[in-house]
């Protein structure tokens, strides 16, 4: 037992390197209150703090509590190890191979429960290991708060609410940036955007969703070091991604992916469109329509928003294969096949969402058969509405189709008897049926699938 505990505190709760004194902040002086944090995290806190451990509420719930803000998730640190939180917890599991955490499920809700780790640098080399770029690979030593503050990535992401004395730790002047509303890196930026370089899409998703300006210093090195990203996984990239598409600040976020280069790492073929109008144009009614939906509440189809990125690669690419003579549907077959490949070698998007964009853009096609039996099979179909919202979006950004959601939407709002009159009176023309069989036809007229 002697010996598990001498191991414990010699090589998993190595020497802290900073001994820096924190700033705390009594609960007179700031405006965190307990009825604003959920009642499964005081739970939590107060069971750990029962059984003399230390625990705080960390990270980006601190932060958008101070910023007046409703946290999406809780995080709470401790000086327990792992272990001891699952014999704590019934209701707890312990999930990660990269970092050791314990989840505590309350139904629906997760209260993510951390050891304290310590930063790479002090750790020893059998827990802590980097890649010859300076990325951290394992981070899983445990350590003390004064040891896991370091190896946090911004000030506003640092403090501890501690539930002992309802106080807040500051050790990075986290609360100053908070004040200010500044994102600024804890330590050397460019160093730490090296160690991690999904911290540069952190910094531009919490700039954009908190509408909070970049430190100089964190911004100078932030401009040059898009090119990291490509040291990411792209399973991680994708998660960022998702992340990013949930806050309800896409718009903004957006726009600063793009000024900072960080948008070609995660859709270059996208970036290759930006100069159309219509392309910019069905973006940005695409995302300020999503930071809408969040407004509201409602739920957001990352797939949607996959397929309004991919559009203009997939139509651009379209047209490419009509303009070698393949027939409209086999050319956005083939165009579809070709732009999802090439995104997949960017980020790790699943197949139940490769599936969905599909759908979404064969429909598109699809929306141009307005007679017979047809648009009933349509209105039916399980994506119909979503690729309807692509329809009316794509209307909005220019393309020629404003006749074709037009008749779409009175389609679908119309009964039985006004439909069918629908389907006589003003149904776009139908296609011509060919005059001979395919392989006679040597060549075509390069037309788009959609138009
Ligand atoms: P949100 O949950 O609102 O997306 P968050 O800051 O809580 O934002 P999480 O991914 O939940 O983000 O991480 C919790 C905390 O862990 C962060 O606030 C930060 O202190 C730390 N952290 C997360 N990712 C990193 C990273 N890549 N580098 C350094 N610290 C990180
Ligand atoms: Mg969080």
């Amino acid at each position: 037992m002697l010996k598990g505990f001498l191991k414990r505190f010699s090589e998993e709760r190595p020497v802290t390197h900073k001994k820096i004194k924190p700033t705390i902040i009594p609960r007179s002086e700031h405006s965190i209150s307990r009825n604003d944090i959920s009642r499964n995290a005081l739970k939590v806190l107060y069971r750990l703090d029962g059984a003399g451990f230390g625990a705080y509420l960390v990270g980006g719930c601190v932060r958008d509590l101070l910023f007046g803000r409703r946290p999406k998730d809780y995080d709470i640190a401790t000086n327990a190890l792992p272990e001891e939180v699952r014999k704590l917890f019934k209701n707890s599991r312990l999930i990660g191979k990269r970092f050791r955490l314990a989840h505590i499920v309350f139904g629906k809700e997760i209260i993510e429960v951390a050891t304290f780790r310590t930063h790479h640098e002090s750790a020893s080399e059998a827990h802590g290991k980097s890649s010859h770029q300076g990325m951290i690979m394992r981070d899983n030593v445990y350590g003390d708060i004064e040891d896991d503050v370091w190896r946090r990535d911004f000030t506003i992401n640092a403090l501890y609410y501690n539930i002992a004395d309802f106080s807040v730790v500051d050790y990075t002047g986290g609360m100053a940036d908070i004040k200010s509303k500044t994102l600024r890196m804890i330590g050397n930026p460019e160093q730490r955007f090296h160690e991690d370089p999904v911290r540069l899409l952190r910094a531009a998703r919490f700039v954009g969703k908190l509408q909070i300006q970049i430190s100089p210093e964190t911004e100078q090195s932030l401009m040059q070091m898009s090119h990291l990203l490509q040291h990411v996984s792209h399973a991680r990239l994708f998660q960022e991604t998702l992340k990013l598409f949930q806050e309800g600040a896409l718009l903004a976020t957006f726009k600063l992916l793009e000024k900072y280069n960080f948008l070609s790492a995660l859709f270059p073929q996208t970036v290759d469109c930006l100069t159309q109008p219509e392309a910019r144009k069905l973006l940005e009614e695409a995302l300020s329509a999503t930071d809408q939906r969040i407004l509201d509440g409602k739920s957001v189809s990352p797939a949607f928003l996959l397929a309004a990125l991919l559009w203009f690669p997939i139509l651009k690419q379209t047209q490419r294969f009509q303009a070698e003579n393949l027939p409209p549907y086999v050319a956005l077959e083939r165009a579809l096949q070709h732009v999802i490949k090439l995104q997949t070698q960017q980020l790790a998007i699943p197949r139940i969402m490769t599936t969905t964009i599909r759908e979404l853009c064969v429909l598109q096609y699809h929306f141009n058969h307005c007679y017979g039996s047809k648009p009933y099979r349509i209105l039916e179909h399980p994506r119909f509405r979503a690729a309807y919202d692509l329809l009316v979006l794509r209307s909005i950004a220019g393309e020629p189709v404003s006749e074709l959601a037009k008749w779409w939407t009175d389609f679908q709002e119309a009964d039985h008897v006004q439909r069918e009159k629908l389907l006589k009176t003003t149904a776009p023309a139908r296609p011509k049926k060919r005059s001979r069989p395919r392989r006679f036809i040597k060549k075509r007229n390069p037309a788009t699938p959609t138009a």
